[in-house]
């Protein structure tokens, strides 16, 4: 069993604050961090960079507060000032009617169970476990993409899909530490643990991380140009990678 703790640990003094809709890059939104803004947030986040989500729902929330208002907007509007976020027709046409779900069916509040969540237009599981955990501050484990990548590399999770890691997470890792778990790999997937070539070579969890000990990446060579790596990170012509 890997060292759980020590893991998150030594990533939150690498890693410092996490990040999260509403928080980006050390500054905070100006919307208040409550369910509905946490969800409406947690979508536009959806295929996007942290620094277009928050600007998208900077503009959003500054014309549109309130489940309400949100709901009895003219959608054209409601485009214009998401598209920042990418999908503007899809993300607009969501949020619209999840603004007019809550209010008609949930009377103005943003329920916190996620079979519920879910049954939100473009709400699954990861969006519902990040609206419980930061809105609700309800233990859960919210796999994106980082997550999904780093736990596999690392060995806490053996996993192909993000539902088993979520529940393999939730089996290795102390429940106090689950709402951390997604700002502090979130924020280490863009620093150290990158989606091609992470930088092994500044990371404090190489002697716990299973690619490493399997393949060990290297830094570039030579300053400004890099390795060339394969989609794991392993250093191509690296012997000790085992690649031809
Ligand atoms: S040692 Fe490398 S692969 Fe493992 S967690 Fe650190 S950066 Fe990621």
């Amino acid at each position: 069993m890997k060292p759980a703790r020590q893991i998150i640990e030594r990533v939150r003094e690498l890693c410092g604050e996490g990040a999260f809709p509403g928080r980006h890059a050390g500054r905070t939104a100006s919307w208040d961090p409550d369910p509905f803004h946490v969800l409406i947030s947690t979508v536009l986040s959806q295929r996007t960079r942290d620094q277009n989500t928050h600007v998208a729902s900077s503009r959003l929330f500054a014309r549109f507060d309130t489940p309400s208002e949100l709901m009895s907007a003219k959608l054209a509007i409601i485009e214009r000032l998401v598209r920042p976020a990418g999908f503007p027709k899809a993300k607009a046409k969501a949020i619209k009617e999840i603004a007019r779900r809550i209010v008609e069916d949930y009377n103005g509040k943003v329920p916190s169970e996620i079979d519920e969540l879910m049954t939100l237009p473009m709400v699954g599981r990861k969006t519902a476990n990040c609206v419980r955990a930061y809105a609700f501050h309800i233990p859960s484990v919210c796999v994106d993409t980082h997550v999904h990548r780093i736990s596999n590399r690392i060995g806490l999770v053996k996993s192909e899909d993000p539902e088993r890691t979520e529940e393999q997470l939730m089996d290795q890792v102390p429940k106090d530490l689950w709402i951390d778990i997604n700002s502090l790999f979130v924020r280490f997937g863009q620093k150290v643990c990158l989606p091609r070539g992470p930088h092994c070579w500044e990371c404090p969890l190489t002697e716990c991380c299973d690619l490493y000990a399997k393949y060990r990446p290297e830094p570039p060579r030579k300053s400004g140009t890099s390795a060339r790596r394969d989609s794991k990170g392993r250093t191509l012509a690296d012997p000790r990678g085992g690649e031809a």
